[in-house]
């Protein structure tokens, strides 16, 4: 049976790490709880003490990741009231919403900052949906990949020490680590979480031949996916290049930050709802990050970004715990058929068989079959079934993350 936390609404197969104590109140539901605790003032202190300290002379102070998004505004905007000179960089996926893709393209106008973004070739992210998909069932492994390399790439380049990041997700939604901890950025768990042990090197024709999927091979080398190589250890060393979080240092509040970047520099949240989820103010760098790939997300752990939202706004007491709840009732489920429909196109693929290999990825741990059916425990009591099985061979599940 399925646990749910009993402050927010995660349960107990997440995406993100998280442990339950004997109230059952979750991990990172305890992490978000010691925020109010911590001397905010003396750690904004630290962080002007530590990034001044990387101030320079003839070059960038600092690289920025960025997606255009609510999150790249407010830290260009923390750096720029530093007086520091930040560098941006952007991974983008060829996905973009317009209005996502003008809050981009308007950052080097409003902030007057340097921007470099890198683009790979639109066959080449074809190709890398499509295996994303059929290999471990995210079409979103090639962003996931960019955006934890580019930056890296372009510091070892420009010799760009100091690389920060907004929030530590793991930490933030799951109390992976503690405030304590000051975290930061590793090549570790860039590969182990965010690419789910997978590698560039799994997707070219070799890579598919040793993991015994030849049957999807694309046809990709070495040289289509340059920009998914991860600098070396000693790369990385001899420019001392590290990666900290923005959110160790401020009292991270999402909600706050929009209105500031919106007011300031008329930021533009979606314009559209979204299929799957109530916030208008995430994921605009990828249309299908609150769609297909979200949906993926539900079909293969039971529960998608509704959820996610829905704790961080139960954490900031903006919603109770039966708002939340609602949401997910209302959104964790939707087949978002707008969404599906465009990348179908995109990769030319049919919704048969987009159905039947999601369906190997279904995590049996949160899905059973009753009567030909998809059934799973839900947080508001009993269970239900979520449409008909689809692949024959039902008991064989595939895991997202690369057996090692
Ligand atoms: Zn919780």
């Amino acid at each position: 049976m399925t646990i749910y936390c009993s402050k927010c609404v995660y349960p107990d197969v997440s995406a993100v790490p998280l442990s339950f104590d004997e109230e059952g109140v979750c991990s990172g539901c305890h992490v978000h709880v010691k925020k109010s605790s911590i001397d905010w003032p003396r750690r904004w202190e630290q962080f002007k003490e530590l990034v001044n300290s990387y101030k320079t002379d003839n070059n960038y102070d600092i690289l920025i990741p960025v997606s255009g998004g609510k999150d790249s505004y407010y830290q260009t905007h923390v750096a720029k009231e530093l007086g520091l000179k930040p560098l941006l960089v952007t991974y983008h996926g060829n996905n973009y919403l317009p209005e996502g893709e003008a809050n981009l393209f308007r950052m080097r106008e409003v902030f007057d900052c340097d921007h470099i973004i890198i683009r790979p070739g639109v066959d080449t992210l074809i190709k890398m949906n499509r295996l994303g998909f059929r290999v471990q069932g995210d079409n979103n492994w090639h962003g996931h990949c960019g955006i934890f390399t580019s930056p890296i790439q372009v510091a070892v380049r420009y010799k760009i020490p100091l690389i920060l990041w907004g929030e530590h997700g793991f930490m933030d939604l799951g109390g992976m680590y503690s405030y304590s901890d000051y975290v930061e950025f590793t090549a570790k768990h860039r590969l182990e979480h965010s690419l789910r042990g997978y590698d560039w090197s799994d997707f070219t024709d070799a890579g598919l031949e040793k993991l015994g999927l030849s049957a999807f091979k694309e046809g990709l080398t070495a040289k289509d996916l340059l920009w998914a190589q991860y600098p070396s250890d000693d790369e990385i060393d001899s420019v001392g290049v590290r990666g900290i979080y923005l959110s160790n240092y401020v009292d991270w509040d999402a909600n706050n930050h929009t209105k500031l970047v919106v007011e300031k520099y008329g930021w533009e949240p979606a314009r559209q709802p979204f299929e799957r989820t109530y916030r208008r103010f995430s994921n605009l760098d990828d249309m299908h990050e609150n769609g297909i790939h979200d949906y993926m997300k539900f079909i293969k752990i039971g529960y998608g970004r509704a959820t996610d939202h829905a704790c961080k706004d139960i954490r900031g007491g903006v919603m109770t715990r039966a708002e939340g709840i609602e949401m997910i009732r209302k959104y964790d489920a939707v087949k978002p058929r707008r969404d599906l429909e465009r990348w179908l196109k995109y990769v030319n693929m049919s919704e048969e068989e987009f159905d039947y290999t999601l369906d190997g990825f279904r995590d049996h741990r949160v899905w059973r079959i009753e009567n030909g059916q998809w059934v799973k425990d839900n947080i508001w009591g009993g269970s239900s079934s979520y449409g008909a099985v689809h692949q024959d061979n039902t008991t064989t599940f595939r895991s997202s993350r690369k057996a090692s």
